[in-house]
């Protein structure tokens, strides 16, 4: 068992594309965290500089507290599961999961006895004696994990494991990876882009943009109270609700939140209304899940939007409902590259580093002593495409309004998201 700790890790590659910035994290003995993000974040990047696959630009790695930047990859004790888990095609199943055994020259009757034990714990018992080539990809992709586990690693590292699968055979993997990994208690480190993988498998998320750590918490944590407003959008299995507002506190009274067409007054006793104030006469970004929003008849007091009902989607287990409510819309602000404030790099989170030294032998590093860039340059904070919003409102399983019907809807002040125009969250987040 292992404990994993990175410290202002980076990766700049040969040319100079900066894939990972400065990132630290930790992952406890015997967990299970999920690097999460969109293609192309660095999320392999970092599981291969874990795996020694990769050498590291600048910053620490620790493997149970031993510094490991230079440890040779079969010294690290780690298995690794990739998106294909490539097999020997010549050798039957029982000859793959056994092979890490056999090179270890361990004894065979201990091999025989643990290679059953594994297939059964994998469902694929029945296939010891079949070639890969007659396998199912759920059964290979077993078969492959079964490999990496058979010689008791201290560290799991799987690379989006389960994306070639069909979603039936996914969700069963799923189930059973997090079982088996929680029965062996190994510390497992886990990469996916899929937001439901994260959330149903993870003890802790760590979230990933553009290099940059976004944010880590348990899947509870990051989905209901997130750091950043990418975050929020990234999580959320509709389209998440991020309008713009101006602070406003008139006579010191309330704070209002002045959409433009609408109005929404949060009192002095909300426990984020300190924080906010001190944004008064600035926009911010507010994120409201379509769940927030709950359809009320005419004549309903408190806080709420309206408009006319453009259209209705049925999903199945759920109708949404698309509201023309008039109020400008943004998305989510990608993350800045990061400032520099005396010699120290400040995240979007507002969490310092080490800036000076490592951007120094960073650049060192790189041929031709170019700064790192970032793969695209990112847009000016803030400045998300603006349009007349639709808020996105989730009906339940019955559509409550018909199409060109108007709507009005509650707004839950408790599930507002409070984000500067950069994305960062005003009110902190709880960990
Ligand atoms: P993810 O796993 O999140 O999809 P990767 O870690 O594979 O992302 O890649 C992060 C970034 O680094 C991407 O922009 C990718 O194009 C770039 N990259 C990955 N491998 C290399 C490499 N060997 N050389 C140069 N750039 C690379």
């Amino acid at each position: 068992m292992s404990t994993v700790v990175l410290d202002s890790v980076t990766k700049v590659y040969p040319g100079g594309h900066l894939a990972v910035d400065r990132l630290s994290l930790r992952a406890e003995e015997g967990e299970l965290l999920v690097l999460l993000g969109p293609s192309g974040c660095g999320k392999s990047t970092l599981l291969r500089m874990i795996a020694g696959l990769e050498d590291i630009t600048a910053g620490d790695l620790y493997l149970d507290g031993r510094i490991a930047n230079d440890l040779a990859p079969r010294d690290r004790d780690v298995a690794m599961v990739f998106q294909n888990g490539a097999l020997y095609p010549h050798r039957t199943v029982r000859g793959n999961i056994s092979f890490p055994l056999e090179i270890a020259k361990a004894d065979p009757a201990m091999v025989k006895e643990r290679v059953v034990e594994l297939s059964r714990a994998l469902h694929i018992d029945e296939t010891l004696d079949r070639r890969p080539g007659t396998l199912s990809g759920g059964q290979r992709q077993r078969v492959a994990m079964g490999r990496a586990i058979v010689r008791q690693p201290s560290l799991f590292l799987m690379d989006e494991p389960l994306s070639n699968l069909d979603a039936g055979m996914r969700t069963e993997l799923r189930m059973e990876i997090s079982s088996l990994v929680r029965a062996l208690g190994v510390t497992t480190i886990y990469v996916t882009h899929d937001q439901v993988e994260a959330l149903t498998l993870a003890d802790r998320i760590a979230i990933l943009n553009r290099g940059i750590l976004q944010d880590v918490g348990t899947p509870g944590q990051i989905y209901n109270d997130p750091a950043t407003a990418f975050v929020a959008a990234f999580l959320s299995s509709q389209q998440l609700n991020l309008l713009s507002a101006t602070v406003r506190t008139p006579q010191n009274q309330y704070i209002l939140l002045d959409f433009g067409l609408h109005q929404i007054t949060m009192p002095w006793t909300d426990p984020r209304a300190y924080a906010l104030s001190q944004h008064t006469g600035r926009q911010i970004i507010i994120g409201i899940r379509p769940d927030g929003l709950t359809p009320i008849p005419e004549g309903v007091d408190g806080p709420h939007f309206a408009g006319r009902v453009r259209a209705l989607e049925y999903h199945g287990h759920e109708w949404l409902a698309y509201l023309e409510v008039g109020i400008p819309a943004v998305t989510a602000p990608e993350p800045a590259p990061r400032a520099e404030a005396n010699g120290h790099a400040v995240n979007g989170n507002g969490h310092a580093g080490p800036s000076g030294r490592v951007r120094s032998m960073v650049r060192r590093l790189i041929a031709g002593g170019e700064e790192p860039v970032a793969a695209e340059p990112p847009p000016v904070p803030g400045s998300g495409t603006h349009r007349r919003a639709d808020l996105v409102v989730r009906l339940g399983s019955r559509p409550v309004w018909r199409a060109g019907e108007h709507g009005r809807v509650a707004v839950d002040l408790s599930r507002l998201m409070l984000f500067t125009q950069q994305g960062d969250r005003i009110d902190p987040p709880r960990r």
